[in-house]
């Protein structure tokens, strides 16, 4: 294995600037560079020690440091680690990173680090793709969840799927072997079919974590919908904070889709303003509505607009239809005006309906609670890991569509040697989530998704 650095710290002006080099060579290449002032080598230095002393480059010192060994396995990459705590300027850094290579050391790809640490055993791929979730994290809530995966939680939560399917393969493979045997058990169907039954309970519940997950990670896709007029312009807003959206009393200004994040209480939204729906001649207008209409299809939440000081006209009531199948809160705008609106129309048509003025910024913790109430979900344990990307995702579907296929070929008949195929299925794929069996690509993609020093 070769010596790679790379600074660890952000390529920009700080107090510190941390340059990590890990290898086999780490240590050598210290003493080349490095003189502590207590006259100890790097190399002679014990795990988890500091030394304070200088580096420099043909006897001119370039900056004073403190250097950090950590010998192997005992380190973040389970191979030998030194990290030199420069000040951090951008050029004594670099300065320094290039003596590092000068003197042997090759410079680290991105996420290297986590790589090495993940291929000798320190982590598993879905603790290291947490790594890269805890640094890029925004939120509070965010930052929970990325902790509890780095910490092994779904790992845990994997590995008793997976240690059920080896026990159902066990089974399967010692009747399948010694049929003659005494010792070795008649596999009952009716007990694997519930063996089976409660591995597919499992995964289910593990993929049902991912949609909770992806809201916590990618905010709320949010459209706000409604006829022209009704404020959903001022309402974008007002949750945004600043004027991002044209207001105007013309209706029909806003003739594409303006997107945002916004941060209501602990959740994000990701919102998106549309083209008012209504009837139009005008064919610009009538592609924003059209395209209104997409967003609706993909959205996660619609916050339907209606003005409460008109009656609810026509295309309101259209808009109310198209919305039947979503997940819809009824916004009650221009509070601060006389009510016209048919209150218990909307009521018989939502399960929420909220009264507010965009324009005053009045309601809006009502707005707050009633999306904490629909997608904070004290039922989901975070803390009992979630599926954190895409690939992962991928891989418990796979692992849970062999076992349904499993269950399916059980309980029409089939072979048990057939069935002992579909749950090996399911078992590769759990493998490959965390990384206990994955080929090469696999784990070159995740990696190549961290930043360098990482
Ligand atoms: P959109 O077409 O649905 O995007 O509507 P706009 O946000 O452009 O607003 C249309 C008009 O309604 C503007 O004149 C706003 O100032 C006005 N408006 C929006 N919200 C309120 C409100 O809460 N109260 C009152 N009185 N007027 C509002
Ligand atoms: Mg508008």
């Amino acid at each position: 294995m070769s010596t790679v650095a790379a600074i660890s710290t952000p390529n920009a002006i700080g107090g510190i600037s941390v340059i990590r080099i890990s290898g086999p060579d780490s240590f050598c290449i210290c003493d080349k560079v490095f003189r502590a002032y207590n006259g100890k080598k790097a190399s002679e230095m014990e795990g988890y020690t500091c030394a304070y002393g200088e580096i420099s480059e043909n006897g001119e010192k370039l900056d004073d440091v403190v250097l950090t060994v950590f010998r192997a396995p005992k380190s973040y990459t389970g191979e030998d680690v030194a990290e030199i705590s420069c000040h951090g300027g951008m050029y004594i850094t670099r300065q320094i990173l290039r003596l590092v290579t000068a003197s042997g050391a090759e410079l680290a790809g991105a996420g290297e680090f986590t790589k090495r640490a993940f291929l000798n055993g320190k982590m598993s791929l879905t603790q290291a793709e947490a790594v890269m979730d805890v640094i890029s994290s925004n939120s509070r809530s965010e930052l929970r969840y990325a902790v509890a995966l780095k910490d092994g939680a779904m790992f845990r939560r994997i590995s008793s799927v997976r240690e059920k399917l080896l026990k159902v393969l066990g089974d399967l493979a010692a009747w399948a072997d010694y049929p003659e045997e005494e010792d070795i058990p008649f596999v009952e169907p009716q007990k694997l079919d519930a063996d089976l039954e409660d591995i597919r309970a499992e995964l289910s519940g593990l993929s049902s974590t991912y949609d909770y997950g992806k809201i916590i990670k990618e905010g709320i896709n949010t459209v706000i919908v409604g006829r022209p007029n009704v404020g959903k312009s001022t309402l974008m807003n007002c949750l945004s904070g600043y004027e991002r959206s044209i207001v105007t009393n013309i209706a029909g200004t806003t003739r594409d889709v303006v997107e945002e994040y916004v941060k209501v209480g602990e959740l994000t939204i990701r919102l998106s303003d549309t083209a008012g729906i209504r009837s139009t001649d005008d064919c610009i207008e009538q592609k924003g509505v059209e395209i209104a209409y997409g967003k609706i299809k993909e959205a996660d939440l619609i916050l339907a607009v209606f003005d409460s000081s008109e009656e609810l006209s026509d295309d309101d009531k259209k808009i109310i239809d198209s919305l039947s199948e979503k997940n819809a809160i009824a916004l009650l705008n221009k509070s601060d005006k006389e009510r016209k609106a048919d209150t218990g129309y909307l009521e018989a048509h939502f399960k929420y309906v909220i009264e507010i003025s965009a324009k005053h910024s009045d309601g809006i913790e009502g707005l707050e609670q009633c999306l904490e109430k629909m997608f904070i979900n004290e039922e989901i344990d975070a803390q009992g890991g979630i599926i954190a990307n895409e690939r992962q995702k991928l891989c418990l579907e796979m692992s849970l569509s062999s076992v349904n296929n499993a269950i399916s070929a059980l309980r029409a008949g089939e072979s048990l040697d057939a069935v002992t195929v579909l749950i090996d299925e399911s078992l590769a794929g759990l493998l490959r989530l965390t990384g206990e069996n994955v080929a090469d690509s696999v784990v070159n993609e995740v990696f190549s998704r961290f930043c360098v020093g990482k």
